[in-house]
């Protein structure tokens, strides 16, 4: 019988990972928990009200005709010694390699007052869904002159320049339409990705809309009062009208169940292959895995996604798996036709994907409107591309 793969999470790396197994003749059963999948990518333009849920929602028809077997499952245990995952309704697949991409769990314990409960009166929103449309609805309904209060965490965590997308797209969204509201980006982090290119853009476009405190300042947020509406750090105390916080994370659970994460909560990986430094066996994409140098976005998922399958089908067949090199790019919108991206090479080094030396890069500063305006459209290919090849 042909050898068995069980794919976890069919997000951008999972989905990914099992239609170019079953391209590649492997039996691929791919287990997901939703019955529709809400893409990440774009969503800031949901919750400033550029863009409608619907155009980030896919549904699963094209992994069925990818040929094969899509589980509507949970998967909640892992046995790595018997090589078998159970699902929450009972069942037990066997398989020969695991494939866990399920993504990330938002850290409840990491910052007072902000718990399960609290999502609602604060939304992270970092988690597109139901989470996305809410804070849409909460910025539409805020009073004139209104403070709104997003706060970004320390590193690692899902798409390193979201939280600066959400932030200018958020600004663009008060300036055009609560003229006298303001946003406070209260952030964990003195430096961020493509730093520099949303400076120039917040100084030009909203300088009176958008103030970022950085950590040096005190941005890092230690506390929060979600039935008071208030954001703490240590030098100060933020009433908001409107909170969007966004907690530190770790990799999905079932990664933490099957014995994949260490103490940081992520899960180690090597970096040929993708398959846990852990527990032999199984392999972790996307946000779950230690990449090294590549950022946890759609972008990294899918390409470690089609890495990950070809190294699988090649174990399976007793062949050496080839030194792979992957690509990332994070286009980010600082406001309607207006876009900015990072581009990264990496291959592994040393344990782990690291940089290729002089490769990739940032858009330059100072560029004329007519360049951030094909960003911005470059942007919008990116995502049309990169859902047909993970959803078909
Ligand atoms: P996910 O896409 O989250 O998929 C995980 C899947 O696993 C989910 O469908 C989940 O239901 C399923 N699952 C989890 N556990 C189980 C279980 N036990 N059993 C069954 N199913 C399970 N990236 C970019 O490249 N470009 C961007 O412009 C971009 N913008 C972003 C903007 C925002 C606001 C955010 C929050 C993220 C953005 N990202 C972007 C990042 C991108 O969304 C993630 O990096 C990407 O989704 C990671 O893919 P993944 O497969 O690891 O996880």
């Amino acid at each position: 019988t042909a050898p068995r793969v069980v794919v976890v999470g069919a997000g951008f790396g999972g989905a990914t990972a099992a239609r170019y197994l079953a391209r590649g003749g492997a039996a691929v059963s791919l287990v997901e928990a939703s019955p529709t999948y809400v893409a990440c990518p774009f969503s800031n333009e949901v919750v400033a009200g550029l863009r409608g849920i619907e155009a980030q929602t896919f549904g699963y028809d094209g992994l069925g005709r990818a040929g094969l077997t899509l589980l509507p499952a949970t998967a909640s245990a892992v046995d790595p010694d018997a090589r078998r995952v159970s699902l929450a309704d009972g069942a037990s697949l066997p398989y020969d390699r695991l494939i866990l991409s399920p993504g990330i769990d938002l850290r409840f314990d990491a910052v007072p007052g902000y718990d399960a409960q609290a999502v609602t009166a604060m939304p992270h929103a970092w988690k597109a869904g139901a989470q996305t449309v809410l804070l849409a609805r909460q910025l539409a309904a805020l009073p004139e002159g209104g403070t709104v209060v997003l706060s970004a965490p320390a590193n690692p965590y899902r798409c390193p320049p979201g939280p600066y997308e959400r932030a200018s797209l958020i600004a663009h969204f008060l300036k055009t339409r609560k003229p006298r509201a303001k946003l406070i980006l209260l952030d964990a982090k003195d430096t961020f990705s493509k730093q520099k290119l949303f400076e120039e853009a917040w100084a030009t476009l909203y300088p009176d809309v958008l103030e970022h405190v950085p950590l040096s300042s005190g941005g890092q947020v230690t506390a929060v009062d979600p039935a008071a509406m208030v954001v703490r750090t240590d030098f100060a105390e933020y009433k908001a009208d409107v909170a969007c916080i966004i907690p530190p994370q770790r990799a999905g659970r079932i990664a933490v169940l099957a014995g994949c994460a260490d103490r940081s909560g992520w899960c180690p990986i090597d970096p040929v292959t993708f398959e846990s430094q852990r527990v032999a066996g199984i392999h972790v994409i996307g946000d779950a895995a230690v990449a090294g140098a590549m950022p946890k976005s759609a972008f990294s998922a899918n390409a470690q996604g089609k890495v990950c399958a070809q190294a699988v089908l090649d174990l399976l067949a007793g062949r050496a798996p080839q030194t792979p090199k992957l690509i990332n790019t994070c286009y980010s919108l600082v406001a309607p036709g207006y876009g900015i991206s990072i581009a990264g090479v990496f291959h592994p080094a040393n344990g782990l994907l690291a940089d290729v030396p002089g490769a990739g890069g940032t858009s330059p500063l100072g560029a004329p409107a007519a360049q951030r305006a094909q960003e911005a459209a470059q942007g919008e290919d990116w995502y049309r591309t990169i859902t047909r090849d993970a959803f078909g």
